[in-house]
Formats: structure tokens, C-alpha cells, sequence
């Protein structure tokens, strides 16, 4: 591994199910590589205020199972400023750190991606983030449980949605993605997903209605995309009481429940490929990468692709929804 000793980790952003895992599988290969490892505490910010410490395979011990992140996570607005980022440098630079892994979404690996070019500093990226909103990888760690999730939550609204005969507005996670939406819908078999990347092409809302979703059902559960472009749950019930005054609206948003829980073996699995993989990267003289994960094949993605390229949703999946609900 070139001029590489010591591996720092960390974790930033919105928590997800598997960054243990992650942590884990890191930490692990990279002892395993004759490597050191240093465990920073609360993203970004502890990396500036100096939260490190060094890890042995027994700190990671016992987490594979746990939701959220060992090593705590936090937002830091000093790490986007070039001050902030010279100090976390000068922070890397005492400890002995000389390459970093990175676990978290969108705004973590676009943080990772300038301190990388501004110092020259080898970082690979984990994706970390339940929304699955990041390009480049068919799936992204936390995803697949917070579907799962999703899912066990509509199962149980179903049962009051039918037996009040109810419309359901069900707000899910997902940011400005509808992955979770849309995917959710179809595995707890809801009538339709309110997404934001179609939101511009057709009023979903006025479509539901046209086609009738109440014809052959007296209840029904709509997933909606929380996000600025479909307006949310709350928006779209006000929207259905004024226009349709004889349906019986009802609204729950799921919250942070969905980023909770222990990860599914998918998401295990995934984590510790991704974790083992990010120092296999280094190994290969690999930088400024995410690992992504593509036909189940382990795949480095440039930060710039990940970050600035949207993820497009399977058009197929809303064709399946709207066939499998009449
Ligand atoms: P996520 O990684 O889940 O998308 P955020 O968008 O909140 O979470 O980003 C997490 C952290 O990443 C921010 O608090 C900040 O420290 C860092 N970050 C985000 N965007 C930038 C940026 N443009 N420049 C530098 N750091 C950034």
C-alpha cells in the first residue's frame, strides 16, 4: 500500500443501519493488512476538535448487529469552510493518519471530495445513507432495513386503513429520492408512490384519482416521498379534503423510526464488503472513490459521478406498481 500506515474512519451525516458493520469491516481488513486504524468520533466536527482514537479488532467487536453509528456521527459547518478544513488536515497530520475511509451520504462525500483534492489527501468513500440517492451503485448501506422497515410499518397501518375504510397518505424518507417510496409501496403492496422524480411530468395526484384507485377498494395507502417537490403527506390530504370531501383522509409519517433498528443480513453483508473493499481500494492505489456496488460486483465510482450525477429510479418498478394496484 503506497506511503499508506494508518487508516482514520469515520462517520458523518444522517445515520444508517450497517455503518457498524461498516465500521467493522474496515477496521478489520485493515489490521488484517498490517495497517492502524483510528476511530474518529462524530464526523467531520470531531475530526476538527480531535475526538480520536486508536482501534483494535476488539473495539469493533459486537456491533455488526447494532443500528446508528459507534462512532456517533454530527453536521459540521466549520469542515465547509477552508479554515475548518485546515485544521481537520493539520488534526490527520498529528495523529500519524495518512488515508481516510468515509462513511455517509450525498453532503459527506461531496465534503470528502474537496478536502481530498484541496490537500491531496487519499480518501475512499463508503455510501452510508438510507435514501439510496447515490449514483454509481445499485444500493447504498441502510437502505434495504429501512425498506424493511417501511414495509412492517405499512403492514400495520393496512390494518386500520381497512377496517376504518381509509385513504392513507404514509410519508417515507428519501430526501429528494423516491427509492424508498416507490420500492416501499410495491413491498407492502399500496395502491400507488408519490415520488419527486416524476413530480414534474404529471400531477400523481389528479392521475391516482382519474384512474379510480377507490373503484375496487374501500380503503387505500398512498407512500409519499417526503420532499419540497411532492409537498409531502400533510399537503397532499389537505388537497384531497377540499377536492374530494367524501374520502375519509387519514396521514402518518413514518420518521426517524425508518433510520433505527438493526441492519437486515442484506445490509450487513453489503457493509462488510464495502468496508473490506475501501481498503482493498488503497491497496490498489485507488483515491477519491466511493464504493459502490453494481450486478453485485464491487466497483469504484469518482466522488465528482457520485455526487453530481442524479440516480434515475427503475421506470419498470412504477409500471409494476400501477399494474399490480387495480
Ligand atoms: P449526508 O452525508 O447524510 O448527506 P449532510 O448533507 O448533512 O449529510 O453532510 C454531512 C456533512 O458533510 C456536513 O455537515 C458537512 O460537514 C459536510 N459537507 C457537506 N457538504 C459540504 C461541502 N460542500 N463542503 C464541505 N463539507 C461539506
Amino acid at each position: 500500500m503506497p506511503g499508506i500506515n494508518c487508516i482514520g474512519i469515520l462517520t458523518s451525516g444522517g445515520d444508517a443501519p450497517g455503518m457498524n458493520a461498516a465500521i467493522r469491516a474496515v477496521t478489520r481488513s485493515a489490521i488484517y493488512s498490517g495497517l492502524k486504524v483510528k476511530g474518529i468520533y462524530r464526523g467531520y466536527k470531531g475530526l476538527i476538535t480531535d475526538e480520536i482514537v486508536e482501534f483494535k479488532t476488539q473495539n469493533v467487536s459486537n456491533i455488526i448487529q447494532m443500528g446508528g453509528t459507534i462512532l456517533k456521527t454530527a453536521r459540521c459547518k466549520e469542515f465547509e469552510t477552508p479554515e475548518g478544513r485546515r485544521l481537520a488536515y493539520s488534526v490527520l497530520k498529528e495523529h500519524g493518519i495518512d488515508a481516510l475511509v468515509v462513511i455517509g451520504g450525498d453532503g459527506s462525500l461531496t465534503g470528502a471530495r474537496i478536502f481530498a483534492t484541496e490537500f491531496n489527501f487519499p480518501i475512499v468513500g463508503l455510501p452510508g445513507t438510507i435514501d439510496n440517492d447515490l449514483y454509481g451503485t445499485d444500493t447504498t448501506i441502510g437502505y434495504d432495513t429501512a425498506l424493511n422497515t417501511i414495509m412492517e410499518c405499512v403492514d400495520k397501518i393496512r390494518d386500520t386503513a381497512t377496517s376504518h375504510e381509509r385513504l392513507f397518505f404514509i410519508e417515507v424518507m428519501g430526501r429528494d429520492a423516491g427509492f424508498l417510496a416507490l420500492n416501499g409501496a410495491i413491498a407492502s403492496g399500496a395502491e400507488a408512490a408519490i415520488i419527486p422524480e416524476i413530480s414534474t411530468e404529471v400531477d400523481q395526484l389528479a392521475e391516482l384519482i382519474q384512474n379510480g384507485f377507490r373503484k375496487s377498494k374501500n380503503s387505500s395507502i398512498v407512500l409519499v416521498a417526503e420532499s419540497p417537490v411532492t409537498g409531502g403527506a400533510m399537503a397532499l390530504a389537505e388537497r384531497v379534503k377540499k377536492e374530494y370531501p367524501t374520502y375519509d383522509v387519514r396521514v402518518s409519517i413514518l420518521g426517524h423510526l425508518q433510520r433505527g433498528g438493526s441492519p437486515t443480513a442484506h445490509d450487513r453483508i453489503l457493509a462488510s464488503r464495502m468496508g473490506a473493499a475501501a481498503v482493498d481500494a488503497f491497496l490498489d492505489d485507488q483515491r477519491n472513490v466511493m464504493i459502490g456496488v453494481k450486478n453485485d460486483e464491487i466497483v469504484y465510482v469518482p466522488f465528482a459521478k457520485a455526487i453530481k450525477n442524479d440516480k434515475p429510479i427503475n421506470r419498470d418498478l412504477l409500471n409494476t406498481l400501477r399494474r399490480l394496484s387495480i
